[in-house]
Parts: structure tokens; sequence; C-alpha cells
């Protein structure tokens, strides 16, 4: 990954506006985290005694690129890309799971990084719903991410533009 790609910013919609205080999508300051993230099926993803972030329990998840499996713990702050778990290659197609019911994760939307791009929901509410998630995408080493609330984003992460 070249330091180009590292840089990026998180910006939030509507700096002003608080999620919705029925889903565990929250904000403090300036800092967008999930306080809880599930599944399709509506297990939470944190799990107990998985790695945590600045205090805050991370998001587990079994990822698998077709040959190794293991799971990957991400930090639940919205534009902190710190990963705890397996490593790939930059580029490589996962498929992400629930590590609890091990069910793929939804495809949610297209990622414009590659044409394999995808980003899937962890949802803030414990079922499946088209309004209250996080989106992530499964290209490893992608930082595009976005949060929305109440069927609107409310914050994303973009890499800067290339100059
Ligand atoms: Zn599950
Ligand atoms: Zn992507």
């Amino acid at each position: 990954m070249t330091d180009e790609e590292k840089q990026g910013a998180l910006v939030i919609r509507e700096p002003d506006r608080k999620p919705s205080a029925r889903t565990a999508l929250k904000k403090e300051e300036q800092q967008v985290y999930l306080a809880a993230a599930y599944c399709p099926r509506g297990d939470n993803l944190m799990i107990e005694g998985a790695p945590s972030f600045d205090g805050r329990p991370g998001i587990c998840l079994e990822v698998s690129d077709g040959k190794s499996e293991g799971i990957v713990t991400l930090s639940p702050l919205h534009g902190d890309h710190r990963k705890v778990g397996m490593e790939f290659p930059p580029g490589t197609v996962l498929t992400l799971r629930c590590p609890v019911c091990h069910v793929e994760l939804d495809p949610i939307a297209p990622c414009t990084c590659s044409p394999d791009g995808m980003f899937v929901a962890l949802y803030t509410v414990p079922k499946r719903s088209a309004q209250n998630f996080a989106g992530v995408c499964r290209v490893w080493g992608c930082l595009r991410s976005f949060t929305k609330d109440s069927g609107r984003i409310l914050s994303e992460f973009r890499p800067e533009p290339q100059k």
C-alpha cells in the first residue's frame, strides 16, 4: 500500500446531526463509531474477548480468500483502519462472514476501487435493514467505507483523489 492510499478523509455529511438513538451507530465529538454490529441474522459481531480499539470492542469477521480462512477484527471507530488478525496481499477479494452463524454478509453496493469492489453491510440494528448499516469493502486494503443512519449517509471515508 502506498502512502497516498493510506491518506484520506472521514467526512461527516451532516456534522451537527446525531444518529438516531435506536441504532448502534453513535457519534461523540466528531467521531462516528459502532457500539454494535450485526450479521443479517442478528448476531452481534462484537464477540467477547475480541481485541478492542481505544477501549471500544472490535468487530469480528470471518474472512476467506478461497484458500485460507480466519478471523479479522476491525476497529469500530469509523475512519480508523486498524485491524487485528489475518493478513492478505492488498487487492485480495475476500468473502466476509459472520463468525457466529457463518452466513455471508450482505453485498450492499459496488465500490469503485476495482471491478470486484463491493460494500458489505454491518447492520447497526439486529436485523437486515436498508436504512441502518455501515458499509465496508470486501477488497483487502480498500479503505472506502460509509455509515448510513435512517437511510441517509451520515459519514464516509474516502481516499484523497489522486493528483
Ligand atoms: Zn450470524
Ligand atoms: Zn473498495
